[in-house]
């Protein structure tokens, strides 16, 4: 490490600790400043300088889960959406657990996938920190969700067997610390299923490698390190098919794993394959391509499976189907 580097840094890696970084990237996907670094040390990626509470806030307001907020009623086929994948999570885990298991969903959002859970018969419950998303799901679903940060989780609030966390570490400032308290929220033998974007992924345009809301970048690798730093052990690790998103399962053995303190190479292939991936590389692949044929038949989907359905509720006993729900 030399001065002039750690003058570019002014938050430690939150993996390893180092604060010899490099820059990757200066624009977020609207064109935004957005400064990204990788830690030279490890390969974890990071948003340096944090953007402030207004510019994440702005990227917000432009989601539609905005939508959600106040008295209004979200879309169906938001519900129906968020409903399918709420079922692949669900295939993701099913081998974890045995019915009664409690579970905890860390971004519960709309209250889907616990639902879901319950009907399959478990014990599932979840926090969400958007207050329209949180309200929603216990008022039209009937679902006990907590409206709340991943941040406030106090340990001592109970022991699960299973932690999901969908889309959330990357958008939380302390990853490491949070998920230092849900090991101990997490009974012995009990599991954490963690899905975050890949920062390697290809599949999507180069300037969307960067979001204001995603705080931390990650790889498999410092995925599966980060989980270990807390304590768990890698239960199993893949990537989707496309390569956007890493799904990585750790378990709580009662044997904490060796901290990582670096990742040799693991920064040097990152900025690599971020470097390779321009926009013209992009363009002479399928995948810009495929894409407008699978939205068109998500939205003939969607049709179909809100049709007849009256409210919330409605979609999802449609999309799931007869079983025991415990609301
Ligand atoms: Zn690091």
């Amino acid at each position: 490490m030399n001065q002039m580097e750690n003058v570019n840094c002014s938050i430690p890696c939150n993996l390893c600790g180092g604060t010899d970084v490099e820059e990757v990237g200066l624009l977020d996907r609207d064109s935004n400043y957005l400064r990204t670094v990788v830690c030279r040390n490890c390969g974890l990626a990071w948003s340096d300088p944090r953007p402030n509470e207004d510019e994440i806030r702005n990227y917000y307001s432009k989601d539609y889960r905005v939508e959600y907020k106040g008295t209004l009623t979200p879309k169906l086929k938001h519900v129906y959406r968020a409903g399918r994948v709420a079922e692949q999570r669900y295939k993701q885990v099913a081998d974890l657990i045995t019915p009664g298991a409690r579970v905890l969903d860390v971004g519960a959002g709309g209250g889907e996938f616990v639902f879901l859970m319950r009907k399959r018969g478990f014990d599932s419950s979840g926090i969400e920190p958007n207050e329209g998303y949180g309200r929603f799901a216990q008022e039209h679903l009937k679902l006990p969700i907590t409206v709340g940060f991943a941040q406030q989780i106090e340990p001592a609030d109970g022991k699960f067997d299973l932690v999901t966390m969908h889309h959330v570490l990357e958008h939380l400032d302390d990853p490491a610390l949070v998920l230092g308290k849900l090991y101990e929220s997490i009974t012995d033998g009990g599991f954490i299923a963690i899905e975050v974007p890949n920062v390697e992924g290809t599949c999507f345009a180069p300037i969307h490698r960067f979001h204001q809301a995603h705080l931390y970048n990650f790889n498999s690798k410092t995925l599966e390190a980060i989980g270990e730093k807390a304590g768990f052990a890698v239960h199993r690790s893949e990537m989707s098919d496309d390569g956007g998103v890493i799904r990585a399962i750790f378990r709580k053995t009662g044997v904490k794993p060796e901290p990582v303190t670096a990742i040799p190479g693991n920064y040097e292939e990152i900025v690599k394959i971020i470097r390779r991936h321009t926009p013209t590389s992009h363009y002479l692949t399928a995948q810009p391509y495929v894409r407008p044929f699978s939205r068109l038949r998500m939205n003939l989907a969607e049709k179909k499976g809100t049709k007849g359905c009256s409210d919330a509720f409605a979609v999802l006993e449609k999309l799931f189907g007869p079983g025991t729900y415990a609301g």
